[in-house]
């Protein structure tokens, strides 16, 4: 065996994360960009906690609270400019997995001033703002990693903003914040978190210490996805979130597979939330892999505590009515998917006939 395995993020998980651990917001500097969505962390008080912590600490701070879910490269381009002309010494992201990536993004972007498809590639010379991460959602695990998904409003297309430098140096998980999710969004949300999971373990990039970690989380959640549709209790949000940040953890080194490749299109060209995008595919996906990995795909069934079957059900339940597509729709996407750079990670990885096989068996009615 042999394997590195690091990340950077110092995490601190429990009620009152953000409220009891104010110290460390001055450690990163003296001003600071809040990046935030429209609407929900004014709702669910984690920015009044955060606005009170920097208060208390002396922290001056800029709310920059225009982000949309998936992020255009048009919001970071002006959340960079609102960094600059503030001076923000660091960057918060507080929120779902969509300003936590724009946080991420504009950390890159304030001190390079890059366009068109630079800001993907750098090389970035000049300094990254270090960052801050609180999520809202129960899902993404963008907390713990080191990755930023804008989309390219022009292109149609998810891109990857990967580098060190923006993982999180700390993650404040508070369950506190994430009661209020719809049934939906938390639907949408922990299924994207079992696809992280899963996808880690299956893929060519697997490591033994982090199936360790995934098969952690993949076992959380098959105790807590059948009650999803259900009043969850403040448990249940725990572990939501906790299985979350384990997805998180995997995918930061393991990365993920054929399902993200797939899931990306039904999102830029169908608008379909990204959960649910990876969740509509993941039947059919691990019907695929079981060619080459079959015992390992049974391992997952065990730690979910269902057979194949019964996991369908629970998918086909949760997911309800399933989206349409047409033959050549499915052709595009086929097209798109298999030129993904985490579609080479997929064992086996497969050809555009496979992907659109995949696609075509998702939805089926
Ligand atoms: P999101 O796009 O961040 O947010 C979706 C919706 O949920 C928004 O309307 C938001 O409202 C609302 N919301 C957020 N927190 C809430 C709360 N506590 N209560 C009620 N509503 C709340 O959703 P997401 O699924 O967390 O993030 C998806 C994005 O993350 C995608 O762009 C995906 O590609 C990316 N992603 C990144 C990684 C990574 O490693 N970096 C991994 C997976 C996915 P407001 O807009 O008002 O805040
Ligand atoms: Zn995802």
């Amino acid at each position: 065996m042999h394997f590195e395995y690091d990340i950077p993020t110092k995490i601190i998980f429990g009620k009152k994360a953000v409220l009891e651990n104010s110290g460390i917001f001055p450690l990163l500097g003296k001003r600071v960009l809040i990046v935030t969505g429209k609407n929900s962390s004014k709702l669910n008080g984690s920015l009044d906690d955060v606005q009170a912590v920097l208060e208390k600490e002396g922290v001056k701070f800029f709310l920059y609270d225009s982000v949309e879910p998936n992020p255009s490269i048009e919001t970071i381009q002006q959340g960079a400019k609102n960094a600059r002309e503030f001076g923000a010494d660091f960057v918060i992201g507080l929120g779902g997995g969509s300003p936590l990536d724009a946080a991420k993004a504009i950390a890159v972007l304030t001190h390079n001033e890059l366009s068109g498809p630079e800001i993907f590639s750098g090389p970035y010379l000049k300094k990254i703002l270090p960052n801050i991460a609180i999520p809202t959602t129960a899902g993404t695990g963008s907390e713990v990693t080191q990755y930023s998904i804008i989309t390219d409003q022009q292109n149609h297309q998810k891109r990857n903003l990967c580098t060190e430098a923006i993982f999180p140096k700390y993650a404040l998980l508070d369950p506190k914040y994430t009661y209020g999710l719809s049934a939906e969004n938390t639907i949408n949300t922990a299924l994207d978190a079992l696809s992280h999971l899963l996808e880690s373990c299956l893929s060519r990039r697997s490591i033994p210490y982090a199936d360790a970690i995934a098969l952690e989380g993949i076992n959380i959640l098959g105790k807590t996805l059948p009650q999803l549709k259900e009043e969850l209790s403040q448990r249940d949000r725990e572990s939501l979130l906790y299985a979350s940040m384990l997805g998180g953890v995997a995918i930061s080194r393991c990365g993920t597979t054929a399902i993200h490749a797939m899931g990306y299109p039904l999102t830029t060209c169908r608008g379909i939330d990204h959960g649910r995008a990876n969740a509509l595919l993941m039947h059919a996906y691990l019907d695929f892999v079981s060619q080459a990995q079959s015992e390992k795909v049974q391992i997952i069934y065990d730690a979910l505590s269902m057979t194949g079957s019964e996991f369908k059900g629970l998918l086909d339940a949760l997911l309800g009515e399933k989206e349409i597509f047409s033959a050549d729709e499915i052709k595009a996407f086929a097209e798109f998917a298999v030129g993904q750079a985490n579609i080479k990670s997929t064992n086996p990885e497969p050809g555009l006939a496979d992907v659109m096989g995949i696609y075509t068996k998702s939805f089926l009615h």
